[in-house]
């Protein structure tokens, strides 16, 4: 009796059940003063969304009324949380900007300006927002953007280098394998050393790195609210793709992340990767293998530069569903409110709407 009572105080605390609570249709990207919302009151708000089959919105969390709004109506509210981006890092800390192969500061690549993973003020800061979004914003789950090392990967052909050599990641390196890297060396040969010599160990000590913030922050979030779920954005790769990229390049190991996600969201943008709809299943139910976890995968819905009509976006919606998810998410809502689109979600979202 007793052990049945403990097991049911175990399941009753799983976030993982929330995870499998029936389709998630989701929308990224939401914000509430956009013009598809302007005047709106939170229940009318709530209403529409409701009526196009959403019933998880990341983004419009601030607002207390609107949150109240969207659950009466079932919608789940969750918080993108960006981990290893931003240039605002680079001036107000500039010991934060990685460190190429050739000992270089790592250029930006566009609008993306990545940031070393190994700081500690910055993971110390990654968990303190996660939890303060659970408490004081009272999401209903956390994921984890840019939740790797360096790399602009949603192209169809990218750049791909090693990082990070800066001091704090050697400094770490050696704490974590004990492999100490010659002083005397340059910046650009202690790479080279690393590359030739202890390539696997250096490897592991990445997604090492990269898992065990997912699972501090899962860890921090879940003390402070059991139900709430941290998931993560993951790029899509397979291990073996790109001479092992997902892994080596970008620290990213879906199997070690997994074990402490409650879901993973595959980024699954087709349009961008010049890939066809089908691929959006396989690389949904490969996410879905190695991380053992839900998968809610999110696509692009389409850009000027990346058209995707509504029959194109019809067929990366359904091969989404088809590749096992418990999910769907869209990336992202303004653009398709700006392309005066919304009345295309219904049918993006009938899993929701039954
Ligand atoms: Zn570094």
């Amino acid at each position: 009796m007793l052990l049945l009572i403990l097991a049911g105080l175990i399941l009753a605390v799983q976030p993982a059940l929330a995870a499998d609570a029936g389709p998630v249709c989701g929308v990224y990207g939401f914000d509430p003063k956009s013009a598809a919302f302007k005047g709106k009151t939170p229940e009318r708000i709530a209403e529409a969304l409701s009526s196009w089959g959403v019933n998880a919105v990341f983004g419009g969390y601030k607002d207390p009324l609107l949150r109240k709004a969207l659950r009466g109506r079932g919608i789940r509210v969750f918080a993108e949380l960006t981990a290893f981006a931003g240039e605002r890092h680079w001036k107000t800390r500039p010991e934060s900007r990685p460190v190429s192969e050739v000992g270089e500061p790592l250029a930006k690549v566009k609008w993306y300006a990545a940031v070393c993973p190994n700081q500690t003020w910055l993971r110390l800061d990654i968990k303190k927002r996660a939890v303060s979004l659970v408490r004081k914003q009272e999401v209903d789950g956390v994921w984890l953007d840019f939740i790797r090392y360096p790399g602009h990967w949603e192209v169809p052909e990218p750049h791909l280098e090693q990082t990070c050599f800066c001091p704090v990641c050697l400094r770490e390196f050696r704490k974590e394998t004990g492999v100490a890297v010659p002083e005397e060396l340059t910046a650009r040969e202690k790479a080279r050393w690393i590359l030739s010599d202890h390539k696997e160990r250096w490897t592991a000590f990445k997604t090492a790195s990269i898992a065990g913030l997912v699972s501090e922050v899962a860890d921090a979030v879940h003390a402070a609210d059991p139900a709430a779920l941290v998931g993560y954005f993951a790029v899509p790769w397979e291990r073996s793709e790109k001479r092992g990229a997902v892994l080596e390049i970008l620290g990213q190991d879906h199997r070690l992340m997994g074990r402490a996600a409650d879901v993973v969201s595959p980024m699954a943008y087709h349009a961008l990767l010049r890939r066809p709809a089908s691929w959006i299943t396989d690389a949904s139910m490969a996410v879905k293998a190695d991380s053992g976890k839900p998968v809610w995968p999110i696509i692009f819905v389409g850009d000027a530069e990346h058209p995707l009509g509504p029959g194109e976006l019809r067929a990366a919606a359904d091969a989404a569903w088809q590749g096992g998810s418990g999910g769907l998410i869209l990336f992202d809502l303004g653009k398709l409110a700006e392309a005066g689109r919304l009345g295309e979600l219904p049918a993006l979202f009938s899993a929701c709407l039954d």
